[in-house]
């Protein structure tokens, strides 16, 4: 008779392998495929999504699971991947596959819905899309909170935040995105009131694409991103995608006139490269070989693109390399520089916000989500609710619904309780920096000479290596000595706006 674990671990590598190809196939999708290839791609993907669904519910993997359990050791590897396999198989088994397929039609026709809504800059057309995916999203919410579910006892909203960062639940997210907000809306009001506004013209100019590209990509080698195990490509949107730990992909795209789309895009992609090249090798195709929530993951972009990239001592290292890749630039002075990169100007549009108010913009999110399925809001008074948000949090009033509700593209796919993610990689970022600074000591004086290994390192041993092995806010606990809050990135935030728009 075969070994159980062996038996188990054979089984749960060949479901990471169909992912895998499924990522790859997404990969291939934003950057070679021909127009044309769509419904061909759309095709395959739904039968590997087939095979590997049929692999996750079949009894044989249930069962070696359960004899795996019954030979775990308290705190061993093998009681992690338990844990883990046991999460991820809960929620695939208490979705039906009548639900799962209303879901994948609901969440096509929502997307060429939302495209022709957005188009025409009317939320009116997306309306009954929106209603639909919203109504399979409770359904599917409450058969994961139901007695007996995985997440018994939880509230709907509370099954879509622990899809993406498990073990997140609205309290506690709720508390510190509302610390959040309560501390940037005045600071983002005092930033505007101080009548500084630095000049874009500091970051302007004529740059090639290559020599962009060629600029980024040495400082991600720097940052210890290997291309010998990873490769960048051009695509619509910049994303990272890993197949494994030597296989680690990143897109980017690119302005002409302006260096920071580019150098900023690819610095936060190699963030996320960095930690899938070292995730741990002897877990690699287990149940805890991969990241182990979104908001980690992000926490790793935005800390390389904002608190290393963005930081002046990076940048006494960093402009004399830019002036010589770009002699036209060679008017580039720090001063006039640093103010650019940290900017606090609200605006309409999340994914070009600045990095002092993109919060403000994920807590709005958060706020009409939360009151989605908590009963308290129907999608008919989303545009109303989304615009009384902006002008409460951020004093701005979109034009049309294009400037508005309808500018991200997650709900037209059904995915909620993604944006707060991308706050708690904020928060995590700024504690890890801190803790990292505390133990390594002077930072600043590192990065002035190009020398970024130790930060790696430190994030490599605290959190690359442990893979899935703890969960995500215990992971985060033992990096830094604490549980997760928003102090140290408030701390920044006050710092910022202090030094750059001189409020005090
Ligand atoms: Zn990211």
């Amino acid at each position: 008779m075969v070994e159980p674990v062996e038996r188990f671990l054979v089984l749960w590598a060949e479901i990471a392998d169909l992912g895998h190809a499924m990522g790859l196939l997404s990969w291939d999708q934003e950057t070679h495929m021909p127009r044309a290839g769509g419904g061909a791609r759309a095709r395959l993907q739904a039968t590997l999504a087939g095979v590997r669904h049929a692999r996750l519910v079949a009894p044989e993997l249930e069962e070696t699971l359960e004899r795996c359990a019954a030979r775990a050791e308290p705190e061993s590897a093998l009681a992690a991947q338990v844990r883990e396999a046991r999460r991820i198989l809960g929620r695939v088994r208490c979705i039906p596959e009548r639900l799962a397929r209303a879901q994948a039609e609901a969440a096509a026709a929502g997307h060429e819905a939302w495209t022709a809504a957005r188009a025409a800059r009317d939320f009116a057309p997306f309306r009954p899309a929106l209603e639909r995916l919203v109504q399979l999203a409770r359904e599917e919410a409450g058969l994961l909170t139901a007695p007996g579910a995985p997440l018994a006892g939880c509230g709907l909203y509370d099954a879509f935040l622990d899809e993406h960062e498990p073990g997140a639940r609205v309290g506690d997210v709720g508390l510190l995105l509302g610390d959040l907000a309560r501390e940037l809306v005045p600071l983002v009001r005092a930033a505007a009131a101080s009548g500084r506004r630095p000049d874009p013209g500091a970051a302007r100019g004529e740059f090639a694409p290559e020599r962009q590209l060629a600029f980024a990509r040495e400082i991600a080698e720097r940052f210890g991103f290997d291309f010998a195990r990873g490769r960048i490509d051009a695509a619509p949107h910049p994303f990272c995608s890993g197949f494994g730990r030597d296989d680690v992909r990143l897109t980017w795209r690119y302005d002409a006139h302006d260096l920071r789309p580019a150098l900023f895009g690819i610095l936060h992609e190699a963030g996320h490269g960095l930690y899938e090249q070292n995730l741990p090798s002897e877990w690699q195709r287990t149940p805890i070989g991969g990241a182990v929530s979104l908001g980690v993951h992000e926490s790793q972009s935005r800390l390389w693109e904002n608190l290393v990239g963005r930081s002046r001592a990076f940048w006494i290292w960093a402009l004399p390399r830019l002036h010589a890749s770009f002699p036209g630039a060679r008017g580039i002075a720090l001063d006039a520089l640093l103010p650019l990169l940290h900017t606090a100007e609200p605006s309409l549009i999340r994914v070009e916000a600045d990095q002092g108010t993109y919060d403000l913009h994920v807590c709005v999110r958060f706020e009409l989500e939360r009151a989605l399925f908590a009963g308290e809001l129907e999608v008919a008074d989303l545009p109303a609710a989304w615009d009384e948000a902006y002008a409460r949090t951020l004093g701005l009033h979109p034009r049309d619904a294009a400037e508005g509700v309808l500018q991200d593209i997650h709900w037209s796919m059904g995915a909620f309780g993604y944006f707060p993610t991308y706050t708690l990689g904020n928060l995590i970022a700024a504690q890890l920096f801190a803790a990292a600074r505390a133990e390594l000591g002077e930072l600043d004086a590192l990065f002035a000479r190009g020398e970024f290994r130790p930060l790696r390192e430190w994030l490599g041993e605290r959190i690359h290596r442990h893979g899935s092995f703890h969960p995500a806010a215990e992971l985060v606990r033992r990096a830094t000595g604490r549980a997760l809050s928003s102090a140290d990135y408030l701390a920044q935030r006050r710092a910022d706006v202090r030094e750059y728009y001189g409020v005090a």
